[in-house]
């Protein structure tokens, strides 16, 4: 099955041609090449992207199994959350306002600070089957699952914690409201990317409808009618600017394609 999709509205940096999409129905083995969406929040999207393909809504669910919960890749993380608030599950407090299908958060390990979904995660299903924790490296911001996720089982331990939760919701208040892609390059090892931007001059840096954000310097934001060219100015200006002032590599967090 086929679903065009505009990617200008689906994803959350508001940019991306009309482009067909395959949807997903079974977990198996694809023998095309594809490259797989999620909730569209970690992607910066060309006009000639590589053959896409998403989950359909049969991924989307919430089992509870005894002492695991199995988790479709296509559930939104707000739905998990809520979830896990209604029945007292420590442990997926880290999900407020982390947008995405849990199957795009967990291949990026997405997460707050230090922490991440992979930190109370079981295993994973992709068509090989169900792939343990201690089988997958998982490093901050990435994993090396390349193969598309189907269904993740998380533990299920007692006590969600309403403390942690208002901490993130605080983290969060420094977080434009502006669309983005989240933040735009990984803090490098005992640093902020966003303390390098900005003392490199880029807060509020613009190109056209784009811009680094003047709330936070590592958000790429789209003012109104950006575009991708644009997007990719600002990243190669601000990379090469904190490298030669810096000596620091700054790495891409958001995905091109
Ligand atoms: C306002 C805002 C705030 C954000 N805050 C945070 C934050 O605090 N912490 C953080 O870590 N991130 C943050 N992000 C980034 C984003 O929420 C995460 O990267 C999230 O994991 C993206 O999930 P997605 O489903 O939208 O994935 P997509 O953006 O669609 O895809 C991301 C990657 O995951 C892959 N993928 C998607 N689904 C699957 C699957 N089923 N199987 C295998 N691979 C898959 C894609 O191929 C791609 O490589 C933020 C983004 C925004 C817009």
């Amino acid at each position: 099955m086929e679903k065009e999709i505009d990617f200008s509205r689906y994803t959350s940096i508001k940019i991306g041609p009309v482009k067909k999409v395959c949807i997903i129905d079974e977990a198996v083995f694809l023998e095309k090449d594809i490259f797989l969406i999620g909730g569209g929040n970690n992607i910066l999207m060309s006009e000639n992207p590589p053959f896409l393909a998403m989950l359909s809504k049969k991924f989307d669910f919430i089992k509870d199994d005894g002492d695991v919960l199995r988790v479709g890749a296509a559930t939104i993380g707000g739905k998990l959350l809520s979830y896990a608030r209604k029945y007292d599950i420590a442990g997926f407090e880290l999900l407020h306002k982390l947008p995405g299908t849990l199957g795009g958060i967990v291949k990026m390990n997405a997460g707050l600070k230090e922490f991440c979904i992979s930190d109370n995660l079981k295993s994973v299903l992709t068509h090989k089957g169900w792939i343990d924790k201690k089988n997958i490296n998982f490093s901050y911001r990435s994993s090396d699952i390349n193969d598309v996720i189907y269904e993740i089982l998380f533990e299920k331990k007692a006590g969600f914690d309403h403390e942690r939760l208002e901490k993130f919701k605080n983290m969060r208040k420094n977080q434009p409201s502006k669309p983005s892609a989240g933040s735009c390059f990984k803090n490098p090892l005992g640093d902020y990317a966003g303390r390098l931007l900005e003392q490199a001059g880029f807060r509020g840096k613009r190109v056209g409808g784009m811009a680094f954000s003047d709330v936070h310097a590592n958000f790429l934001v789209n003012l109104g009618g950006g575009t991708y060219d644009e997007a990719i100015e600002l990243i190669d200006d601000a990379q090469k600017s904190v490298l030669q002032k810096f000596g620091v590599k700054l790495e891409l967090e958001i995905i091109v394609i």
